[in-house]
C-alpha cells in the first residue's frame, strides 16, 4: 500500500501568540504513525475575535465577541475587543461550538457497499489506517466529537481512539458503542455473499447473540472492552443481505437484558430501528435513543417523546445513496430499500420535530462520505427545523444526550475549546456548514482556512 504523507501547518497570523496555536503534524497513513506537537499550545493563551457568535445554547446569535482560551479551555467570552491584539481575527466569520455527529462508522466507506468482500480482505493495519483517515477527515469538517454507533472492527477502533486521545493522531473525541449487538445473520452480522463463512473476521462477531442471557453477556464484555454506550440492531438494515429494514430482529426481552446491564454500568443504549414494531419494543425496553427511526407511526413518535427517548435520524444520506450509490454499483436491493426508507423517514422526521422530540444530529457517516458530515443540516431545515434548532441538535442537544454537557457542545466559559468558524451567517445559509473554515479542538488548531477580514 502506498504511503500518503500529509502535512498541515496552520496559517500563522499576525502576532506571536497565534503562532503558538499552529499545529505542525505529519501523518503517515499506511503505518498509522502520527506526531502531534501541541503541548506548547495547551499552556498558552489565545484570543479569537468572532464577528458573530452562535453559542449552541441561545436561540439567537450573540453578535461580535472575543473568546479567550487557555490550556485548551474557554476562560472568557467577552463582548469587547481585547485590549491586546487578538490571535485570530475572524471579523467576517461566525464562530460556533465544535459540531457533534451522533452516528458515524469510521471503519466503513460508502463504496464498500458495492463490494462487502472488502471487509474480509482488509488487514487490521488497513482497518486502522482507514479509521484514522476517516477520523481525521471528520474533525477537519468541523465535527470535534462523534458517537461511533457500532463497529465491525471494535478492537481496531479502540486502538485508533487511544491514539487520538493520546495526541498521536488527529480526530474527534469518540464515544464508542463497541461491536453491534445483533442476532445471527442480523443487520449487524457481517454475513454477505461476497464473504465466505470461514473468512468472516472474528473481530466483527463479538456482539452476536440469540437469547437475553447471551445478549447480557455480550453487553458486559463490550463495556469491559471500553464501550461508552451500547448499540442494538433491533430491526433489519438497509445495507445488509438477508435482512429487511421493516422487520424486527431482536425481541423486547433481548433489549431489556442489555438495558439492564447498561443501567448497572452507567452507560446508555441506542437502538437501530427502521420498523415501527422495533421502535416500540426498544422504547418499552428502556433504550435512551433510536437510530434511523424511519418507519415509526405517530403513536410511537409520541411514545418516544413521552419516554424522553432521543432520535438520531440520518435524513440526508438517502439522497447521496440514490445518486452516488447507483454510480458506485451498489446492489439494486440496497438502492430499492434506500428508496423505500428515505422519504418515509423524512416524513417521520417532520412529525418528530412537530411533536417536540429530542433530535440528535447523526448522518450515518460510512453510508455517507466522511467529508459530508455538514450536508444534513439543509435537509433538517427543509423538513421543519429552524436553522438554530438544527445547529443545536449538533451541539448542546447532542452533548447533553451524550452526558458531555459540561465538556463540549457550547461556547461557554469552562468548557473545552472546541470552536469552528464559517464565513458569513450560517442561519441565513445553513449550507455554509458543509465547509467550515476553522476547526479548533480542545484548544488545538486542527484547520485554519480563514482569511484576514477584508476591512
Ligand atoms: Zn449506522
Amino acid at each position: 500500500m502506498p504511503t500518503h504523507k500529509h502535512s498541515n501547518i496552520c496559517r500563522i497570523v499576525s502576532n506571536a501568540l497565534s503562532s503558538i496555536a499552529c499545529l505542525a503534524l505529519s501523518i503517515t497513513v499506511a503505518s498509522a504513525s502520527v506526531t502531534v506537537d501541541s503541548e506548547a499550545l495547551l499552556k498558552e493563551q489565545i484570543r479569537i475575535y468572532c464577528g458573530s457568535l452562535i453559542d449552541g445554547i441561545s436561540n439567537h446569535p450573540l453578535g461580535s465577541h472575543t473568546i479567550t482560551i487557555k490550556n485548551g479551555i474557554i476562560i472568557s467570552i467577552s463582548e469587547n475587543l481585547p485590549e491586546s491584539t487578538v490571535g485570530l481575527d475572524l471579523g467576517d466569520y461566525t464562530c460556533l461550538p465544535g459540531l457533534i455527529n451522533t452516528h458515524v462508522h469510521f471503519d466503513a466507506n460508502p463504496e464498500d457497499a458495492a463490494d462487502y468482500g472488502v471487509y474480509a480482505r482488509r488487514t487490521q493495519a488497513d482497518n486502522l489506517a482507514l479509521i484514522l483517515k476517516n477520523a481525521s477527515t471528520t474533525v477537519r469538517t468541523g465535527f470535534t466529537t462523534v458517537r461511533h454507533a457500532g463497529a465491525w472492527f471494535p478492537d481496531t477502533l479502540a486502538i485508533a481512539k487511544a491514539k487520538i486521545d493520546g495526541g498521536h493522531a488527529i480526530g474527534p473525541r469518540i464515544q464508542s458503542a463497541g461491536p453491534y449487538l445483533t442476532v445471527p445473520g442480523g443487520g449487524g452480522d457481517l454475513t454477505f455473499p461476497e464473504i465466505p463463512t470461514d473468512k468472516i473476521p472474528t473481530e466483527s462477531q463479538q456482539g452476536i447473540a440469540s437469547t437475553p442471557e447471551e445478549f447480557a453477556e455480550r453487553a458486559k464484555k463490550a463495556i469491559d472492552n471500553g464501550a461508552d454506550f451500547l448499540k442494538v440492531i433491533a430491526s433489519g438494515a438497509v445495507f445488509s443481505t438477508g435482512t429487511e429494514p421493516g422487520a424486527p430482529e431482536m425481541h423486547q426481552d433481548d433489549i431489556e437484558a442489555i438495558v439492564a446491564v447498561a443501567k448497572k454500568r452507567g452507560v446508555k443504549v441506542t437502538a437501530h430501528v427502521h420498523s415501527d414494531q422495533s421502535g416500540q419494543d426498544a422504547i418499552l425496553a428502556g433504550v435512551n435513543s433510536l437510530e434511523h427511526a424511519s418507519l415509526l407511526y405517530d403513536e410511537t413518535i409520541a411514545l418516544a417523546v413521552e419516554n424522553n427517548v432521543a432520535l438520531s435520524m440520518d435524513v440526508y444520506n438517502g439522497t447521496y445513496t440514490d445518486t452516488a450509490g447507483r454510480e458506485l454499483g451498489y446492489p439494486e436491493v440496497f438502492i430499492q430499500r434506500n428508496y423505500d426508507t428515505t422519504e418515509a423517514q423524512r416524513v417521520v422526521f417532520e412529525k418528530a420535530v412537530a411533536a417536540g422530540a429530542t433530535l440528535l444530529y447523526g448522518t450515518d457517516a460510512g453510508v455517507l462520505p466522511h467529508d459530508m458530515g455538514g450536508w444534513q443540516f439543509e435537509t433538517m431545515v427543509e423538513r421543519g427545523m429552524t436553522p438554530m434548532q438544527a445547529i443545536k441538535s449538533a451541539t448542546s442537544v447532542a452533548a447533553e444526550h451524550m452526558d458531555l454537557y459540561n465538556e463540549v457542545g457550547a461556547l461557554r466559559v469552562g468548557l473545552q475549546a472546541d470552536i469552528i468558524a464559517v464565513p458569513g451567517d450560517p442561519l441565513a445559509d445553513i449550507t455554509s456548514l458543509r465547509s467550515v473554515s476553522l476547526v479548533i479542538k480542545h484548544g488545538v488548531v486542527i484547520k485554519d482556512h480563514t482569511q484576514p477580514p477584508s476591512r
